[in-house]
């Protein structure tokens, strides 16, 4: 990316966990191998029953699988029941990169208008309220999800 970004004084971000990024349309999240391997540990599965029991292949690449729900396509691990109200990641601590960064993605960062499409699409109503993320911490969550996604048989 030449020059400043948009971003370069931050962006504010705090999730309320409504749970609208993981559900919705249709979609795909991708994991690497070691995070597949973090999640089956997390689950205290073996990795080919974590793919055969919460994946599928999208494209040639593995994805969590998602179900229909109320709300729309539900990703696999979201938990409605546990928090009254909320709708919280039932595998939080081992959720994967694409997850772990959202909304600081490079398609939302494109430009101040992808920005604000995807805050009012989604909708997100974290984005642009809680804390300032300075743009150092931006830059590593925008480019932590270069490639990588789990792609072999499992
Ligand atoms: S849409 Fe935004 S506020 Fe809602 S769960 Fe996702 S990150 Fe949190």
């Amino acid at each position: 990316m030449s020059g400043a970004e948009w971003y370069a004084d931050g962006l504010r971000f705090q999730c309320t966990q409504c749970g609208n990024c993981c559900t919705g349309p249709p979609g795909t999240v991708g994991f690497t191998a070691a995070e597949a391997k973090e999640l089956a540990r997390h689950l205290g599965i073996t990795e080919k029953a974590f793919l055969r029991q919460y994946a599928r292949k999208v494209d040639g690449n593995w994805s969590l699988n998602e179900h229909e729900t109320e709300h729309g396509l539900d990703c696999v691990f979201l938990d409605r029941e546990t928090v009254p109200g909320k709708a919280v990641c039932g595998v939080y601590e081992a959720r994967p990169t694409q997850c772990r960064t959202w909304p600081f993605w490079p398609e939302n960062l494109r430009t101040q208008r992808s920005w604000l499409t995807t805050r009012h699409g989604t909708p997100c109503p974290g984005m642009d309220t809680g804390p300032l993320i300075p743009i150092e911490a931006i830059r590593i969550q925008r480019d932590a999800k270069k490639g990588g996604w789990l792609d072999g048989e499992g």
